[in-house]
């Protein structure tokens, strides 16, 4: 048996430092935010070279925030990728903008920076990369990009904790990026929280009052904010974990490199890849296979005991809750083929190499198995 993840044995690992973190807090009665966020928030912004951090009730309230900050609304529109989680298409309508999609590379699954140009038109306000499975997206083409159009750019880096490019963090890239706690994240919170980073200290302020029912001090509401404020025991428990969240990522590295000589010329399987020059923290391991088996694989394997996701099987452009932009199959092709191509292994720091092998074992099995 290998599970797709296992957050019980990473609890176990760090019990005696988190528990009583979270009494702490329970005892300060700083429910939320308070010290533990701060002290979070500082470490945060230390380990992956930041400006500044400000917590969030969740990664979804972080793009918000984010979209917020950057005065995106009515009438503007961001270019995204449709092959994300739909949060990040989500929070741009929430705002009263259009997500305006971009095809993705074939071998990352990461939005195509040389198709944005394109996609650019006069209402045109942001783009919001994602650095989907842990992968920074082409942060310096997009970056000229948005230079050359007077663009602000949103880095969704949600999946993307600790990942670099040309020696750079995700969160340190962009205008404003977003980062999400869900507990199935490479950095988990037990319960909900997100971040936003930014080197700009007016945006910070700005995103700090927006979370906090736009309050500049105590009574005195400057703009209209919202409650995303993070609790108290999520700041602690996420401190705590910032003292393993870098051994956990060369963790994830180290089993990628397991997985990469594991399920090394299995016919009909196409590994992931990591691009020169930068960091993958494999949030996901998604191999693909052909569209046609995908399905029975995935059956196969967990039949054998292997847990498998996927990682995204219907791209936004072609959710119902989207319906109203009007697209339809064949708009964004490659992502409704990496869509139906892609499957996600095991993947976890306390992956063991055995684990690793029982993996490539059953694939290899399956595969020879599942018919076309
Ligand atoms: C998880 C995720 C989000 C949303 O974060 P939540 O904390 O679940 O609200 C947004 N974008 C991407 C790419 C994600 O993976």
């Amino acid at each position: 048996m290998v599970p797709f993840l296992d957050l019980k044995a990473q609890y176990r690992a760090i019990k005696a430092e988190v528990d009583p973190a979270v009494i702490d807090v329970l005892e300060s009665g700083s429910f939320v935010l308070g010290p533990a966020v701060q002290r979070f928030e500082a470490a945060f912004a230390r380990t992956y070279e930041l400006e500044h951090a400000i917590g969030c009730s969740s990664g979804t309230a972080a793009l918000h925030l984010a979209l917020l900050a950057a005065g995106i609304g009515q009438g503007d529109e961001v270019i995204t990728t449709p092959m994300t989680f739909i949060a990040t298409a989500i929070t741009i309508d929430l705002v009263g903008a259009t997500p305006v999609f971009v095809d993705i590379e074939p071998d990352t699954a990461l939005i195509d920076a040389n198709r944005i140009e394109a996609a650019i038109t006069p209402r045109t306000k942001a783009i919001m990369p994602v650095h989907l499975y842990g992968q920074c997206a082409d942060m310096d083409r997009i970056q000229q990009i948005a230079d050359k159009h007077g663009l602000v750019v949103i880095e969704d880096a949600a999946q993307a904790h600790g990942a670099k490019i040309g020696g750079t963090f995700a969160g340190g890239i962009g205008r404003l990026a977003c980062f999400s706690f869900y507990p199935g994240k490479n950095l988990g919170a037990y319960g909900e929280g997100g971040l936003v980073s930014t080197a700009d200290a007016a945006l910070a302020h700005k995103v700090r009052m927006l979370r906090d029912w736009g309050q500049d001090r105590k009574y005195h509401h400057a703009i209209k904010g919202l409650n995303y404020r993070m609790d108290g025991v999520q700041g602690a428990v996420l401190d705590v974990k910032m003292r393993y969240v870098e051994a956990w990522t060369e963790a994830r590295r180290n089993v990628a490199r397991l997985y990469e000589k594991a399920l090394a010329g299995i016919p009909g399987v196409i590994l992931p890849v990591e691009k020169p020059g930068r960091r993958h923290v494999w949030h996901v391991y998604g191999i693909r296979v052909d569209a046609a088996r995908r399905d029975r694989i995935a059956k196969a394997l967990n039949e054998a005991g292997i847990a498998t996701n996927l990682h995204y099987p219907i791209p936004v452009h072609l959710q119902p809750a989207f319906a109203e932009l009007g697209h339809g199959p064949g708009d964004f092709p490659l992502s409704e083929r990496h869509g139906a191509e892609e499957l996600s292994l095991p993947m976890f720091p306390e992956m063991t190499a055995a684990q690793v092998d029982e993996v490539a074992a059953a694939l290899r099995a399956v595969t020879a198995k599942v018919a076309a």
